[in-house]
């Protein structure tokens, strides 16, 4: 019935935040962009990728 594909389980983005500021991360497309550092997370799957490179 969604309209849209769901990238993620809204109950799991809920709990993430940023690795590095822990800030917000905000659903764009297939990635989780965080709303401080504008750091962008990959989905694969269904699951984020929040590992940070440097
Ligand atoms: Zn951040």
């Amino acid at each position: 019935m969604a309209d849209t594909a769901q990238v993620i389980d809204p109950d799991l983005l809920a709990l993430l935040v940023c690795p590095v500021d822990h800030a917000e991360l905000e659903l764009q497309g297939s990635t989780l962009v965080c709303t401080k550092c504008g750091r962008v997370y990959p989905i694969t799957d269904g699951i984020p990728n929040m590992v940070v490179d440097g």
